[in-house]
């Protein structure tokens, strides 16, 4: 059988098995000592105050969106070239979702649409409550700028890092908050750590990270600082608020524990990844790579091609052939708002038009930090081939 490389994938190896084996053993599978020493160890590393974990970045962009209050009258802004749960987490809160189109160089939501859009979004009295950003494939928004927008404007940031923990924005690590007021990553397999499903929201708020705690736990504090109502014992809690049951357990935790150890290597060898892959590229016709800025140090969730086909016919035609070479390659993504439920609710092909022309010629190939420097000139290699012999044809 042919060697098989998927877009990308875990990495799991017998220091992880051994301590999700040690959890099992322990006294706690969940709620127990190893969630908060995960989230003590996130913060340490991307230089957050405080991390709160979750059972999924979904569930941490829920309690993230309800910490800062939205609700039925509220107005959040995101990425359309996104996963669906970037703008789902403000349709839980009964609030509305817009989308502010991309730069097609970077995939990020563009600088100069946001302004625009502001600017009519002031003049209609219709400005969002809260912009959700998203850093497509790992690589930082121009955070400075989009912070002093929200600054001047009285705009409330989440950044959606669920691609992008272990990279940084001019020397500030993504999860730092520096630039806004929390920030989400996920830990599903195909991401740049795991825990099977998880996520979790950093912060530098006391009051937030206390909310999205107890949002994420029914409501529920056993805090006696925090009571409302007398206490009535050693045995009691109250519940606050109607929260939900969103927590991560302790055998996940184990896992993070001992995946986080390793983010660095992961994040430099997917950098090295990238580099072989782009000094391949360079000056292709059939071929263009994604850019990072100056200053940013992208993690690298995803390697991001563009090709210069017109039709949906040759991006398929390239899957194909791909495919039969053993590289798998998939689309991320196409606009949220095209999805039939959000197109149910209102919106229609053509809004954001950059998003749409990016999601029809764009090709995430294999990356993962297991790749050896040969399965890089082999995927890169084969990529480049069919890439032109398309082009050739089209
Ligand atoms: C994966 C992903 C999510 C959701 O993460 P889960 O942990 O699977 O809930 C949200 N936003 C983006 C941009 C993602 O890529």
């Amino acid at each position: 059988m042919r060697k098989l490389y998927p877009y990308g994938r875990q990495e799991i190896d017998s220091s992880d098995i051994d301590a999700v084996v040690d959890a099992l053993r322990s006294d706690y599978l969940t709620q127990g000592p190893r969630i908060s020493e995960f989230e003590a160890n996130i913060s340490k590393i991307v230089d957050s105050k405080y991390c709160a974990a979750f059972n999924s970045a979904t569930s941490a962009l829920h309690v993230a969106c309800l910490a800062l209050n939205l609700n039925n009258n509220s107005t959040v802004w995101t990425s359309p070239l996104s996963f669906v749960a970037s703008a789902n987490c403000a349709l839980y809160c009964g609030s509305s979702i817009d989308f502010v189109d991309i730069d097609p160089r970077t995939g990020n939501m563009c600088i100069t649409k946001l302004k625009e859009k502001l600017r009519r979004a002031e003049a209609d009295d219709n400005l969002p409550d809260v912009l959700v950003v998203v850093h497509y494939a790992g690589t930082s928004c121009d955070m400075e700028i989009i912070h002093k927008l929200a600054t001047q404007y009285h705009i409330k940031i989440i950044e959606d890092a669920s691609h992008a923990i272990g990279g940084s924005y001019h020397g500030r690590k993504v999860g730092s908050c520096s630039y806004s007021d929390i920030t989400i990553f996920s830990f599903h397999p195909v991401k740049i750590v795991t825990t099977c499903e998880g996520g979790c929201a950093t912060t530098n708020n006391k009051a937030l990270y206390k909310q999205m705690k107890l949002y994420g736990s029914h409501g529920i504090t056993k805090d006696e600082a925090e009571f409302l109502d007398e206490c009535e014992g050693p045995w009691y809690y109250e519940q606050q608020l109607l929260g939900f049951n969103l927590r991560m357990n302790d055998v996940q935790a184990a896992l993070g524990i001992s995946q986080l150890k390793k983010l660095k290597k992961y994040t430099s060898r997917r950098n090295e990844i990238a580099k072989l892959y782009a000094a391949k590229f360079n000056g292709a016709q059939s071929i263009t790579p994604l850019s990072v800025m100056p200053g940013i140090y992208s993690s690298y969730h995803l390697y991001v091609i563009r090709l210069p086909f017109q039709a949906e016919e040759e991006r398929i035609k390239l899957m194909s052939l791909l495919k039969q070479e053993g590289i798998l390659t998939q689309v991320h993504y196409r606009p949220i708002y095209l999805n039939p439920f959000y197109r149910y609710i209102g919106f229609n092909q053509g809004y954001c038009p950059q998003s749409e022309a990016f999601a029809k010629s764009c090709l995430s190939i294999p990356m993962f930090p297991t790749l050896s420097n040969q399965d890089a000139d082999y995927i890169s290699d084969t990529v480049l081939k069919y890439a032109d012999l398309v082009l050739s044809r089209a």
